[in-house]
């Protein structure tokens, strides 16, 4: 299958959520990907997955990303990605006259199977009001997708 099938936003701040997802945070913030290291109430909250590969935003998320690493071994997929971007709105100009940025959904993971068919996963816990609205978006936004299948799944 066409691994790039997907639509994938390739701005400057993609481009860092990739970098992070494989550094702490104290190494963004030391490599000036981010402005300051969140408080350590927050920092608690975060969790790496095995081999220490990335930091998650909870222990669930990190949980999910070791036991995928675990079916991608036994090759249950082709392959998986970690905090992919979509653009689920684009960025215009309002009537005003102000450039409005696009809106971004980061997927927790993007996971290729072998029948084509592209998983978006949410690692969410509980699905918050803003999560909810973004998953639509998202979907309407990959709705006239030729290329792919894509499934939405919750972990
Ligand atoms: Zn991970």
């Amino acid at each position: 299958m066409d691994a790039k099938c997907y639509q994938e936003v390739s701005t400057k701040n993609s481009v860092k959520t990739d970098n992070m997802a494989h550094m702490t945070e104290k190494e963004a913030y030391q490599a000036g990907l981010i402005d300051k290291p969140k408080t350590s109430k927050y920092m608690s909250k975060k969790a790496k997955c095995s081999d220490g590969e990335h930091l998650h935003d909870s222990g669930h998320e990190a949980n999910v990303c070791s036991e995928l690493k675990l079916q991608q071994r036994a090759g249950d997929f082709v392959r998986f990605r970690v905090q992919v971007p979509f653009e689920i709105h684009p960025p215009f100009v309002s009537f005003t006259g102000r450039k409005i940025r696009e809106i971004k959904y980061i997927a927790d993971f993007v996971i290729e199977h072998h029948n084509g068919i592209v998983e978006i996963a949410d690692a969410k816990g509980k699905a918050t009001e803003l999560f909810k609205v973004k998953w639509k978006l998202l979907q309407y936004s990959l709705k006239d997708s030729r290329k792919c299948d894509y499934i939405f799944t919750l972990k």
